[in-house]
């Protein structure tokens, strides 16, 4: 349990003992539309302990750390940028760059095939590649949502309704080179990515919002189940 919490701490320690460093290689090497906050990391840490606390039938603590995790900074963190993707252009049109192309010219397979998820998921493990943050599968927050409906508030199309990490850290496949640009539903093509770096994707190219196309750099996984223990744990369903 304790490895797993490696992950934060490094971050952390980065901003901390050398700031400015970060913005001065974005700067160089912009990886996201948006450099991660500390709050994401405070969050992700909550709803790890909040997990670990269900686990142990400390159902009350859970609830608490559960409440706690859903920060309004995380909230505007994803939502400023996720609402109007087109402000996240940089380079409207960038010399060389894939153009949308006719329907006939794209992948029949529009959401990539389980079978790809699954060894995507294996390969990237669960975090985005492109801000780095932790994500968590949709199933994992309708299970505690089912379970602790005061504290993992969600409405879908609601943002405001839905709780800010779980939107936040919204595990999603994404197309690299946008579908509609002739990217494939591929390994090659499909990365993991949280809720902001796809949304606020959307169908633009990585050039054109001026990010460096996350498949030069290797996946760099954590020790970070993605809160799966829950799915996979007996007392998963139950609460007294
Ligand atoms: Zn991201």
């Amino acid at each position: 349990m304790g490895r797993r919490h490696t992950f934060a701490r490094s971050e952390r320690l980065s901003e901390r003992e050398a700031p400015g460093l970060e913005m001065t290689t974005l700067t160089r090497d912009r990886h996201s539309i948006r450099v991660p906050i500390p709050e994401i990391f405070q969050a992700w840490e909550l709803l790890s302990q909040a997990a670990d606390a269900h686990l142990q039938d400390h159902f009350a603590e859970a609830e608490t750390l559960l409440i706690h995790a859903n920060m309004p900074a995380v909230y505007e963190w994803a939502w400023v940028d996720w609402q109007k993707p087109s402000l996240n252009i940089r380079i409207p049109r960038p010399e060389n760059d894939t153009k949308k192309l006719p329907k006939d010219q794209l992948d029949p397979i529009r959401a990539p095939k389980a079978a790809t998820k699954r060894n995507v998921l294996a390969r990237d493990g669960h975090r985005c590649r492109y801000c780095g943050i932790p994500v968590i599968d949709a199933d994992i927050r309708k299970l505690l949502h089912s379970l602790y409906p005061a504290a993992v508030p969600w409405v879908s199309s609601v943002p405001e309704k839905q709780h800010a990490a779980f939107s936040c850290f919204w595990l999603q496949y994404d197309h690299v080179v946008p579908h509609s640009h002739g990217g494939r539903s591929d390994e090659d093509n499909v990365v993991i990515c949280c809720a902001l770096c796809n949304f606020g994707k959307l169908d633009y190219t990585v050039r054109q919002l001026d990010i460096a196309d996350p498949r030069t750099r290797p996946p760099q996984p954590v020790e970070w189940d993605g809160l799966e223990r829950l799915r996979r744990a007996p007392s998963a369903g139950l609460r007294s």
